[in-house]
C-alpha cells in the first residue's frame, strides 16, 4: 500500500475533479486494501471513501479531511483461471482487461461491455451494463472486506441483490469489494473473432458518440425503466411510444429525455465542454496523451489543417505547434476504422 498525503482527488479520478485529500491510501494488491482499512482503524481515521476509477464519482473542490482508499490498477495483473474454471479477478482490475483476458483464454460473455470505464469493483458495486449484459449475468461470487466486524467474507451472486444499476453493496458501506469471480461461457477460435468485433464495435459505437477527449460523464445516467414512470412519460410525450416499444426495450432513454428537455450542454459553475481560443499569430502547442486505460484502447489519430499526428499508441504522447492562422477543426479518428470520434474547434480572433 501507498500512502499519499495531501494529494488532490483530480489527478486521479476520472473527471479530473475533486479537492486535496488529507490521505489517499493507494491499493494496488487485495492485501493493500486490508492494510488501507488496518491503516484507517490505527490511525482512528473518521471519515473515508473508497475510490476505484472514478468513471461514477463527482467529488467537490473542498479537501477531504480524512482517509481515500484508492483502489487502482496492479502494475502487473494476477487476474486467473482458478481450478473451479472462475476467473479470478482482483477489485482494481479495468474491466476491458477482464474482456481481453477471457478472450486469451477462449472465454466470451463481457464483449458488449467493450469501452465501459470501470474496474471490477465498481462495475460489480453498480451493477454496470451495457447492450442487455450487467454483471448480475457473469459474475459467480464476491470476496468483500466487512468493515463492521472487520473479516473477508464470500458473498454469492444472490446475496449481491442485484438489480438494474443496483445492488446491496449500494446500500451498505460497510461492504468493500476485494475479489471478483466470474463464470464466463467457453468459445470456440469462430466465437472469439465474432465476440472481439463486437467488442471492438462497442467501443468503436462509444468513442464516436461520446466526447470521449473530454472527462465525460458519458452514460453515467439511469434509463427509466419502472413501468409507471414510462406511462407518465408517454402521456405527456405520446410520439414516443413507437421507440419505447421497438427501440429501447420498454424503456425510456434518458439521453433522449435530457436533449428533449433542453438540457444538453447546461453549465454549472466552470464545468462545460471547452474549445480552444488563440488570436491570430499566438503560437499554439497542445500536447495530446492517449489514455491507457477506458476507452482507448485502440489508440488514437489527430488531424487537423495544421498537423497529422499518425496513428497513436495507447499511453503515447503526442504535441502539436502551430501558428493560430484561421478558426479550423482538430478531429480524432480511430485509426482502425478511421470512424470521426471527436471535433475540437479552435476559434481564431
Ligand atoms: C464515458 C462513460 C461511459 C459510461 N458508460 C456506462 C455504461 O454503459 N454502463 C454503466 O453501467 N455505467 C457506465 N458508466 C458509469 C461508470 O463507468 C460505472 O459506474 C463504473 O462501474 C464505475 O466504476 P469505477 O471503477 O469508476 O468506480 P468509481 O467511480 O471509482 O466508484 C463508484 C462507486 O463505487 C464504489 N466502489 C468502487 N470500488 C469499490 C470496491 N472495490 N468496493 C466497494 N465499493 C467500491 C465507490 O465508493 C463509489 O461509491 C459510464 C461512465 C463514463 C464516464
Amino acid at each position: 500500500m501507498t500512502i499519499h498525503e495531501n494529494k488532490r482527488l483530480s489527478d486521479i479520478l476520472f473527471y479530473h475533479i475533486g479537492g486535496n485529500a488529507r490521505y489517499i491510501l493507494e491499493a494496488k494488491n487485495r492485501d493493500d486494501i486490508l492494510k488501507a482499512f488496518a491503516f484507517i482503524k490505527e490511525h482512528n481515521i473518521k471519515k473515508f471513501l473508497v475510490v476505484a476509477l472514478g468513471a461514477n464519482l463527482l467529488m467537490q473542490d473542498e479537501d477531504f479531511l480524512g482517509a481515500i482508499v484508492w483502489i487502482n490498477k496492479p502494475d502487473v495483473s494476477e487476474m486467473h483461471i482458478a481450478s473451479d474454471g472462475l476467473v479470478e479477478v482482483f477489485a482494481g482490475e479495468i474491466l476491458d482487461d477482464l474482456t481481453l483476458f477471457a478472450f486469451s483464454n477462449h472465454l466470451r460473455g463481457l464483449e458488449s461491455l467493450g469501452g465501459l470505464p470501470s474496474t471490477i469493483g465498481g462495475a460489480i458495486r453498480g451493477n454496470a451494463g451495457a447492450f442487455g449484459v450487467e454483471m448480475k449475468d457473469i459474475l459467480e461470487k464476491v470476496e468483500v472486506l466487512d468493515l463492521k466486524d472487520n473479516q473477508v467474507k464470500e458473498l454469492t451472486n444472490e446475496e449481491c441483490q442485484f438489480s438494474y444499476r443496483n445492488s446491496l453493496f449500494k446500500h451498505s458501506n460497510d461492504l468493500v469489494i476485494l475479489r471478483g469471480y466470474f463464470r464466463l461461457p467457453s468459445a470456440t477460435d469462430d466465437e472469439i473473432t465474432k465476440a472481439r468485433e463486437v467488442y471492438l464495435g462497442k467501443i468503436d459505437f462509444r468513442n464516436t458518440n461520446h466526447p470521449v477527449e473530454y472527462p465525460s460523464c458519458g452514460s453515467v445516467f439511469k434509463n427509466i425503466t419502472e413501468k409507471e414512470k414510462v406511462e407518465k412519460m408517454l402521456s405527456v410525450w405520446p410520439d414516443m411510444r413507437e421507440q419505447v416499444e421497438k427501440k429501447w426495450h420498454n424503456k425510456v432513454s434518458m439521453g433522449y429525455a435530457i436533449k428533449r428537455l433542453g438540457f444538453s450542454g447546461t453549465q454549472v459553475g466552470g464545468a462545460k465542454i471547452t474549445e480552444i481560443s488563440a488570436s491570430a499569430g499566438d503560437t499554439v502547442k497542445i500536447t495530446f496523451k492517449v489514455r491507457t486505460a477506458g476507452v482507448y484502447y485502440a489508440g488514437l489519430l489527430i488531424q487537423s489543417p495544421e498537423f497529422d499526428s499518425g496513428d497513436l499508441d495507447k499511453g503515447e504522447e503526442y504535441v502539436a505547434e502551430f501558428t493560430a492562422e484561421e478558426s479550423h477543426s482538430i478531429k480524432s479518428y480511430w485509426p482502425s476504422t478511421k470512424k470521426l470520434k471527436a471535433t475540437l474547434n479552435v476559434n481564431v480572433q
